[in-house]
């Protein structure tokens, strides 16, 4: 897909400055990785680096030196989270660049050792070094950095950078790989951390495109219920996933999941998603309270006594642990035929949706197998994407990370061609990032919320998200606390009434008489108190005042 603009350019690009553009390397258009560099005014910057060759970023050095810049290819690299898509080329790029600073989080940088397990964890724990988050760090002369929890997986980050010359600020957010809900061991991305960053540009994820994806917690319980069935019907259930993330994910879920608790199963771990978790455990200061509350009452993951059992499964235990229905946990790129031997039971095969984990179909399986996906979000869905590019309002917004057809669905929705400029680049094709010379954010599009509604006895109820109330319009709206609801066809139109409307209505639409306040009660006359027993008396006050001294009646007195 080339890089497109969208066709109501708000930008004169004759005027715009050049400060801002980025080269991608790698957009993971299908698991190539990600790796990106964007330019800030001078300031080069390298975003992951999960290409599993590195030698495109060597051959950008060997043209001519532009304006005589350093050997590097980059000034510094930023490392979004610890997943192989965005890490595995690091390591290659410290042995070839070793000044090359690299950053992330501290959890990240004790996570990415997983992806080089060969390796001496000493060695490579040195060479990224930890930022702090939810704090500005200037990294170079007039170039900021700061990081945001972004979701998706322990010690993931969204990255502002702010870079300052002596006209204006330039603002760039790159997502990494994000998720606005909670997942078992890691927070949502906070969208309210970012609002009204006034950014220029935003560098976002759109693994899942515009798919609208169920509730959370109908995902698991669908997850729950087909190894509940599998285990009923006597096979074992073997779940590949990567090293980090999804993997713990799994494990929290089921044990916990009613489906599981107390039941005589083990649960077994292998490879690298078993170091996972020791390493998890070793970072438990940083996860969420609720996982630390949990992790005080019982082990997080290691637990021989609490039913169902988690074990780590010892080297030379493949083949036996199917012998009864159980559950493994393993490293996507075992080769799953060590499990499935003739004289196990039946296996279950279940395999995450939309990853780049896939089954080799053509594997001759010796025992009787079968094999199935499940979706268990990692990412944002469509809907999520939107949300939080709305809730920046960047000039450009930048697609990387999904496949192309994906992407484009993203890129092509009207809500946000007809307010960004929209690009989405293939691997190669520099990004120009034309900014105006005053900041002039795109509007904001109306959103839709979405509720819940109860029915209880003769009272409905809507609950309605709390982000509802961030809108300025909720004060003037919530502002009596009573609203008026009328249909409108088919569709039910609610409306706040106004502290005015309340005072002035005709005995039509709302009965005042009903509410027990100054407005109804017979002492008061002419918006004042003339009850000597009220700590009112004599003061003015408002209809919908009240004092415990309160009675009924004065009728007509509401003039
Ligand atoms: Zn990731
Ligand atoms: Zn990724």
């Amino acid at each position: 897909m080339s890089d497109r603009l969208s066709a109501s350019s708000r930008i004169d690009t004759g005027e715009a400055s050049h400060e801002l553009e980025c080269l991608p390397y790698g957009v993971n258009h299908s698991g190539e990785g990600v790796c990106l560099l964007v330019r800030m005014g001078p300031h080069r910057i390298l975003l992951d680096c999960g290409l599993a060759d590195i030698s495109s970023l060597m051959k950008g050095l060997a043209k001519p030196a532009r304006r005589g810049r350093s050997p590097l290819p980059a000034d510094f690299v930023l490392v979004s989270h610890a997943h192989a898509d965005h890490a595995r080329g690091l390591l290659a790029l410290h042995q070839a660049f070793p000044l090359l600073p690299i950053y992330a989080s501290e959890v990240t940088s004790k996570l990415l050792p997983l992806n080089w397990p060969n390796q001496n964890l000493q060695d490579i724990s040195q060479f990224c070094q930890a930022l702090p988050l939810r704090s500005p760090v200037e990294v170079k002369d007039g170039l900021v950095v700061e990081l945001f929890p972004a979701g998706h997986l322990p010690g993931a980050v969204a990255v502002l950078f702010t870079y300052t010359t002596s006209q204006r600020s330039y603002k760039l957010l790159y997502t990494g790989d994000f998720f606005l809900s909670n997942s078992r061991l890691v927070e949502g991305l906070r969208l309210e951390e970012l609002r009204g960053l006034e950014l220029d540009a935003l560098i976002i994820e759109g693994t899942y495109g515009t798919a609208r994806h169920p509730h959370r917690r109908n995902q698991e319980n669908q997850l729950a219920e087909r190894v509940n069935r599998a285990i009923a019907d006597s096979y074992s259930v073997l779940l590949p996933t990567p090293a980090l993330g999804l993997g713990q994910e799994l494990l929290m879920l089921l044990r916990s999941h009613h489906h599981f608790t107390g039941r005589d199963l083990d649960i077994w771990v292998d490879g690298t998603v078993a170091v996972g978790c020791d390493t998890y455990l070793e970072l438990l200061s940083h996860f969420p309270p609720s996982v630390q509350n949990f992790a005080r009452h019982q082990p997080l993951f290691w637990d021989e006594r609490i039913r169902p059992r988690v074990r780590r499964l010892q080297p030379g235990q493949r083949d036996r642990v199917g012998r009864y229905p159980c559950i493994v946990l393993t490293d996507s790129t075992v080769d799953l035929r060590e499990y499935c031997q003739p004289d196990t039971g039946p296996w279950l095969i279940l395999s995450p949706e939309k990853t780049e984990i896939k089954i080799n179909n053509n594997y001759q399986f010796p025992g009787i197998i079968t094999v199935e996906n499940y979706l268990l979000a990692q990412h944002s869905d469509g809907p999520g994407t939107t949300q939080l590019i709305h809730n920046l309002r960047p000039q450009h917004v930048i697609f990387v990370h999904g496949s192309p057809t994906y992407l484009a669905d993203l890129t092509s929705l009207d809500e946000l061609q007809n307010r960004y400029h929209v690009h989405s680049p293939e691997a190669g094709v520099l990004v120009e990032i034309p900014i105006g010379e005053t900041f002039l954010q795109p509007a904001a599009p109306e959103t839709n919320y979405e509720g819940e509604l109860t029915e209880l006895d003769t009272v409905v109820t809507i609950a309605l998200p709390d982000a509802i109330t961030a809108d300025p319009r909720w004060r003037q709206f919530a502002d009596t606390g009573l609203i008026e609801a009328r249909w409108q066809g088919e569709e039910l139109v609610l409306r706040g009434l106004s502290q005015r409307e309340l005072l002035n209505q005709s005995s039509d639409r709302f009965i005042l008489s009903d509410v027990e306040c100054c407005g109804t009660c017979r002492h008061q006359r002419g918006q004042r108190c003339w009850n000597p027993a009220s700590p009112l008396f004599n003061f003015k006050v408002t209809l919908d005042g009240y004092c415990p001294a309160f009675e009924r009646g004065n009728e007509g007195a509401r003039d």
